[in-house]
């Protein structure tokens, strides 16, 4: 079965890159939703908790249970808790959800400064405060999620604009703490003025972003490996696999490997794709295994997911998020 390798080494030279960036580990708050971007939540949770950090950020309250033991601070963005806890803070997204939180429970507020998805509006900024207030939660922080840190096209100074004026109108609120970088605005600043940053993208080593800075250094965590099913030579004029996508010019020894696209690795990378070794795919990736121009008994089928988010016409973050659960992962 095609499993997947996670670089311990990579993973922690990241997670000094991005402190170097925010000037203190107690301000990294680790994006850990999703499975770890692919990676694997629990695996990735302990790596992170080895390092020294002390928060992290999740989906779901499944993902905050299987992980809290590892963590000071676990931020949910988007569920209800059941009963409060001292260690989860739950996300408001909008003024309707507040009756649904239980008195007690800790929560940080979401603010819409401009990405027109989820979170409160600037306007039913005041009225969401003293909701909160009037039923007993604890408000932790106001924060917000920028739309286009990593381009260039003006929009991320409009929404930095209105969240330091959103901060002004809250100064006389000692106990609120503010954040709202991602992995591209926090490499996109000078200096990192806020709480907390919420990194996902850059710690897995895949950030991508239009200008220079230094996250051109960070290495991708994740490769995925498949094992040989079998091999033939296959002559001129036959063909490969579904659709006979690939038909040899001359003789080749083609082999076939254990994973497909219900392992997640997307079909779009078919016809063309090429692996790190210059290994070319032979015709299409198919549900459980695809076929290689190749005899090694072990494939690499890649090593950084920006590779084949351009072969399929993607980014990373899809290329990572696909990869199954069921896939073994194995810390290197
Ligand atoms: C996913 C997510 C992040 C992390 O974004 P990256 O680009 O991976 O760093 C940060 N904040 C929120 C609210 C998110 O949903």
């Amino acid at each position: 079965m095609a499993s997947i390798k996670l670089s311990k080494a990579n993973f922690f030279h990241n997670l000094d890159i991005i402190q170097a960036q925010t000037q203190s580990i107690d301000k990294i708050a680790l994006v850990l939703k999703d499975n770890a971007y692919g990676h694997g939540l629990f695996e990735m949770a302990k790596l992170a908790s080895e390092y020294g950090i002390k928060r992290a950020v999740v989906r779901s309250n499944a993902e905050a249970q299987q992980i809290e033991e590892f963590f000071e601070y676990v931020l949910v963005l988007a569920d209800i808790p059941k009963t409060p806890s001292e260690k989860i803070r739950y996300t408001i997204n909008t003024l309707e959800q507040i009756k649904e939180f239980p008195s007690g429970s800790l929560v940080e507020l979401k603010v819409d400064t401009g990405m027109s998805r989820n979170g409160v509006s600037i306007e039913e900024m005041q009225k969401a405060i003293s909701s909160i207030k009037n039923k007993g939660l604890i408000l932790e922080s106001v924060f917000t999620h920028h739309a286009c840190a990593d381009e260039m096209d003006g929009k991320y100074e409009l929404q930095n604009e209105c969240f330091t004026q959103l901060k002004e109108a809250l100064v006389n609120n000692k106990k609120v703490r503010f954040h709202s970088c991602n992995s591209a605005a926090l490499f996109r600043q000078k200096s990192c003025d806020e709480d907390m940053v919420r990194v996902g993208i850059a710690a897995y080593g895949c950030l991508e972003l239009p200008f220079s800075s230094n996250a051109e250094k960070l290495k991708p965590v994740l490769s995925l490996y498949a094992q040989k099913n079998s091999s033939r030579l296959v002559k001129a004029g036959e063909s490969v696999g579904y659709g006979a996508a690939f038909t040899s010019q001359v003789g080749v020894t083609v082999s076939n490997y254990d994973f497909g696209y219900a392992d997640g690795f997307l079909r779009s990378c078919s016809t063309n794709y090429q692996t790190p070794q210059k290994i070319k795919i032979a015709g299409r990736i198919s549900m459980d295994n695809s076929s290689f121009v190749s005899d090694k008994d072990e494939l690499l089928v890649f090593n950084d997911a920006r590779v084949v988010a351009n072969y399929a016409g993607t980014i990373s973050y899809e290329v990572l998020t696909s990869l199954k659960s069921h896939l073994k992962r194995e810390i290197v």
